[in-house]
């Protein structure tokens, strides 16, 4: 008996695990400075590289960031929590073993919501947030993969060995490639809204893995993962996980199975490859590390933190969303700068419920504002000029029609080079908009009688010419006259002629 065959359709499943380098002064268990960049294993002391009889001691700034992220994200913190020791041998780790949290993170829960790039909303729920301590770094020098002695070799640096590394791990719960990068991209923005790391993937303060399955939609059980590596921007994750969910795809399609394992991203050809089997938790004989004692995290500390955490991103999108009609590439924009999103909420808070109010100060924050700190080549958290306050001046002064938008303009670039209220200026230098009709048909009689070239051009049916007499208005009235006023006074003046 012949029969169709159906096709099975697949849903992918997606797990991220990310790894953030935290911002300290100092390293993660000793004194050495935690700094980007320096000379090769200068900064290094007996307890990060190892050496027999030193002991660490817990950088209180790093748990209190890794406190606030769980915080920030809505997660529980267990009032205990310890750290253990996962011993595996690296080149790059010159102690052998590492010292991460196994059973008892600092983090449990706590949930990532985040927006597409067409606006629309989803979430991802987070397993944990633990610290651990950064590797050194390997360096491999010529061809090949620096094994062959004589012809390449390899170079560490302990700089980063014992940096403060918080390590995230997210729920299976990611259903697209899509989705996963707007995870991450939420999850950055809440690091750098906290201040707590410079998350920048291309210094490697910012790493993720993306954990990959497939299973037949309506299927309960998680197929075998893949875990992708080496991927240096958000947009080689999308890449690199797209490619996988196709390659494994193709694997079932063929009738084979997915093993589990650990793959690489190949950046330029645009597909993961094999790198090994992988490990599994009994593989790194964890125990607690017998030379640090217990976190105790004080109730009253821990809402401290909490009640500093101040504005996340997510809710940032919401306020902004809901205060002014924004694109959500526009929105995105603004979420992308703290500073800069901080600034336009405290300027439209000036005026809470008046849409047209906020719309007008998002589009002067977005538009001649962003282009005069580009040309200053500076930004909204480096200048102290303009103020939320001095902006909504501003835009209720062009809004109201009392200067010109000509007049504004020259107010704002004034104000963010020398401060002071638009509306004192304007009250103190007469710029503000000419409205009375009778004073501007006198500059329009005046104007006429002196351009009778426009005139006849425009009575001649020249449309343009218009633009020519309303701009000699404006010329004549030093940029005050409303050019609206002055082109329905010409137009009613040359009529009758
Ligand atoms: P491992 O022991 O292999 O490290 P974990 O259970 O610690 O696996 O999970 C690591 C990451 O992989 C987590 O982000 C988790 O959500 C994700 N993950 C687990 N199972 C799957 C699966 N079947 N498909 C996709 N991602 C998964
Ligand atoms: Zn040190
Ligand atoms: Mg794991």
């Amino acid at each position: 008996m012949s029969g169709t065959v159906v096709e099975q359709a697949y849903e992918a499943v997606i797990g991220i695990e990310c790894h953030v380098e935290l911002k300290t002064v100092t390293k993660m268990f000793c004194g050495c400075r935690n700094e980007f960049g320096g000379d090769p294993d200068t900064q290094v002391c007996p307890v990060c590289l190892a050496l027999p009889g030193a002991l660490p001691v817990p950088n209180r700034v790093a748990v209190e960031h890794v406190v606030r992220a769980g915080l920030a994200l809505g997660a529980v913190i267990p009032p205990f929590s310890k750290f253990d020791r996962k011993n595996y041998f690296y080149p790059d780790m010159p102690k052998n073993y590492q010292i991460s949290q196994y059973d008892m993170p600092l983090v449990s829960g706590g949930v990532v919501r985040f927006r597409r790039d067409d606006g629309s909303e989803g979430s991802c729920r987070l397993t944990r947030i633990h610290l651990e301590e950064d590797t050194g770094k390997s360096t491999h020098m010529g061809s090949g993969d620096g094994r062959i002695a004589g012809s390449t070799h390899s170079l560490v640096d302990f700089n980063r060995a014992g940096v403060p590394l918080m390590e995230v791990v997210s729920e299976p719960e990611l259903r697209s490639a899509e989705d996963a990068v707007a995870f991450l991209e939420y999850l950055r923005l809440t690091f750098l809204y906290l201040g707590i790391s410079d998350v920048k993937m291309e210094e490697g303060s910012l790493r993720c893995d993306a954990n990959v399955s497939i299973r037949p939609v309506g299927s309960t059980e998680f197929g075998a993962k893949t875990e992708i590596k080496n991927m240096n921007s958000f947009r080689s994750v999308g890449r690199a996980i797209e490619s996988e969910i196709e390659r494994q795809r193709n694997v079932i399609a063929a009738g084979g199975r997915v093993p589990q394992e650990t793959r690489g991203w190949d950046e330029a050809n645009g597909v993961t490859h094999s790198m090994r089997s992988k490990e599994q938790a009994h593989d790194y004989r964890y125990f607690p590390d017998p030379d640090l004692v217990p976190l105790t995290l004080a109730a009253t500390w821990v809402d401290e933190l909490r009640h500093g955490i101040g504005l996340v991103p997510i809710v940032a999108y919401e306020r902004l969303e809901h205060a002014c009609a924004l694109a959500p590439a526009q929105l995105r924009q603004l979420l992308g700068d703290p500073a800069l999103a901080r600034f336009l909420l405290a300027t439209v808070e000036l005026h809470p419920d008046d849409g047209a109010f906020a719309q007008a100060a998002a589009n002067w924050l977005l538009g001649d504002v962003l282009r005069i700190l580009n040309e200053r080549g500076t930004s909204i958290g480096a200048q102290s000029t303009l103020t939320p306050r001095t902006l909504a001046e501003c835009a209720e002064l062009a809004m109201g029609g009392a200067i010109t938008s000509k007049t504004a303009k020259e107010l704002l670039e004034r104000v963010m080079s020398e401060g002071g209220s638009p509306k004192e200026i304007v009250q103190r230098e007469g710029l503000a908009q000419l409205s009375d009709p009778a004073a501007v048909a006198q500059i329009v009689a005046q104007v006429i009688s002196a351009n009778a070239k426009s005139v006849a051009d425009f009575q001649a049916g020249k449309e343009n010419a218009i633009k020519a007499l309303v701009g000699q208005v404006m010329k004549v009235s030093k940029g005050k006259a409303n050019p609206q006023l002055a082109e329905s006074l010409l137009r009613e003046r040359l009529k009758q002629t």
